[in-house]
């Protein structure tokens, strides 16, 4: 049975199926890789697990890194460029034939 392989980030807090034992159901990514590094944000207690085992117990997310408040969008960033003056530089070069 395939689990999806959830997008997390260094960062993002999610929520696990069952709460830690000091009652905190929101868990902090701390490393990434073949284990997952989590760190409770009720008592700062850090776990691993392994991937797939993270993929099963994970629930949503709370918070995540670079988009805020969009939770289940794909992520997009608006291309935002430095306002530069018009460069209007002609682009009329010499016909060059050799001849
Ligand atoms: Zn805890």
């Amino acid at each position: 049975m395939a689990v999806p392989i959830v997008p997390i980030r260094l960062g993002d807090v999610v929520r696990l199926k069952k709460p830690h034992a000091c009652g905190e159901n929101r868990w902090e990514i701390t490393k990434l890789g073949m284990d997952i590094g989590l760190a409770c944000v009720g008592c700062g207690r850090k776990v691993r697990l392994e991937r797939y085992e993270f993929d099963r117990r994970f629930r949503g997310f709370i918070s995540r890194q670079g988009d805020e408040g969009n939770a289940g969008a794909g992520h997009r960033s608006p291309v935002d460029g430095p306002a530069d003056p018009a460069d209007q530089s002609s682009d009329g070069a010499g016909a060059d034939a050799d001849g």
